[in-house]
């Protein structure tokens, strides 16, 4: 027996796990001491009332044979399909076909998979920061060669900092797979329509696949940001873009998401369309009948009122984050488009130092920008996932320590 060797070239501990470990031997240390923590990117908001009905009603349907649904379709009930269609992309002036909509049990499983349907030879693009998930799935997989001191060998990193205003410029060489994120998880920036097709152009010119992930969708607010890519002249020969309701509905711990792979996105004759229908009807058995539900309900009147209420909610302390952090000196990005607050660490402090400093001092954590790639460095995220109360509180505990 051998195993697949690239596991052994990731690092064991993700980030979440360090985090939690310091977390975790602080407070053993120190019992007396409540932290605030503003780390992790997890949703704190109960399920819209619309979403708890559907999903009660849908469980009512399972208790009788007569309305038992056993395996759902393998793409995804077309109940979903349709108002997905109809809302996210209809809407937006995006005509897309039923068979072009993937739903899943999330964004992170679609974005980890997707890999399954490309060459190994294929040179990857990734922001840096990024999503950790985009790096190290191409390394499980052998498509990211050996660790360096800068990375992975055969990954070319974009770095995204204060300077180019966190947009990835466009590669000098050739690259295939094109890993973007907008608005960006962990810098919380947008993308403007203007700067995407760029991008879209780009890939169009060089037979490369954008794969796109719009799991903040939800909480874009300026008008030329584009909610989708599919928004872009030419997108459709050149992207496949992942939707996420967990952070649009709170699903985080319900699970359910779904991926665009349109029609016109072809290699030579072949639809990547086929190939990834192929890989989910063989390794994916579809989504639960209750949470289609749960998501459909997203859609409706009612639904998609508790769902602005609950974005604006979160909105809210993003502002408060921003705002407070700024007023209290600190350089500070995002926050409007997105959950995520990106601030510039204080005296070019590391971003572990400003972490374990944030903890030890005033119990508020937050996530290192190295955690996220080296172009991190020197950054931190909050985010406005917490309550309202504690929000406020770590705010006022960062402005008792560090304001003026
Ligand atoms: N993509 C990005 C950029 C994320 O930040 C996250 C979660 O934090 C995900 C995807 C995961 O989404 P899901 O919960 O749908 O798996």
């Amino acid at each position: 027996m051998q195993i697949n060797e690239n596991f052994l070239k990731i690092q064991s501990s993700y980030l979440f796990s360090n985090i939690a470990k310091k977390v975790n031997a602080y407070s053993a240390a120190h019992p007396d001491k409540e932290i605030i923590r503003l780390g992790i990117g997890d949703v704190t908001r109960p399920l819209a009332p619309a979403c708890i009905k559907a999903m009660h009603d849908a469980v009512e349907e399972m208790a009788h044979a007569e309305t038992f649904h056993g395996y759902p379709p393998e793409y995804g009930q077309d109940f979903l399909l349709e108002a997905i269609l109809e809302n996210d992309y209809r809407a937006r002036g995006v005509d897309l076909q039923k068979s072009e909509i993937f739903v899943s049990d999330g964004a992170k499983s679609d974005c980890g998979n997707i890999g399954d349907i490309f060459s190994l030879e294929n040179r990857v693009a990734v922001c840096d920061p990024v999503y950790p998930v985009y790096v190290d799935t191409n390394v499980m997989a052998g498509r990211a060669g050996d660790k360096t001191e800068n990375g992975w060998s055969n990954i070319i990193y974009m770095p995204c900092t204060a300077e180019n205003h966190f947009l990835p410029e466009i590669p000098t060489e050739h690259v295939d797979l094109i890993y973007l994120c907008f608005p960006n998880n962990p810098t919380g920036m947008p993308i403007k329509k203007a700067e995407l097709q760029k991008w879209v152009d780009y890939a169009n010119r060089e037979g490369a696949v954008i794969l796109y992930d719009a799991a903040y969708e939800a909480f874009i607010t300026e008008a030329d940001v584009p909610h989708s890519i599919f928004e872009l002249d030419g997108a459709k020969q050149c992207a496949i873009e992942f939707r996420s309701f967990s952070k649009t509905a709170g699903f985080t711990g319900v699970r359910c998401g779904y991926t665009v792979v349109p029609h016109d996105l072809k290699f030579g004759e072949t639809e990547l369309n086929a190939l990834w229908a192929r890989r989910q009807a063989t390794k994916f058995n579809g989504v639960s009948y209750i949470t289609q539900r749960a998501a459909a309900a997203c859609y409706t009147p009612e639904g998609k009122q508790q769902i602005r209420d609950t974005i604006a909610y979160y909105q809210n302390n993003a502002r408060v984050i921003y705002e407070g952090l700024r007023d209290c000196g600190f350089t500070v990005y995002g926050g409007t488009n997105s959950p995520y607050v990106w601030l510039k660490t204080p005296d070019n402090m590391g971003s572990w130092a400003f972490f374990d400093l944030l903890l030890e001092k005033i119990q508020v954590v937050g996530t290192p920008g190295e955690g996220f790639g080296p172009s991190g460095e020197g950054y931190f995220r909050l985010t406005a996932f917490g309550s309202a109360e504690n929000t406020v509180r770590a705010v006022e505990r960062i402005k008792a320590y560090f304001g003026k």
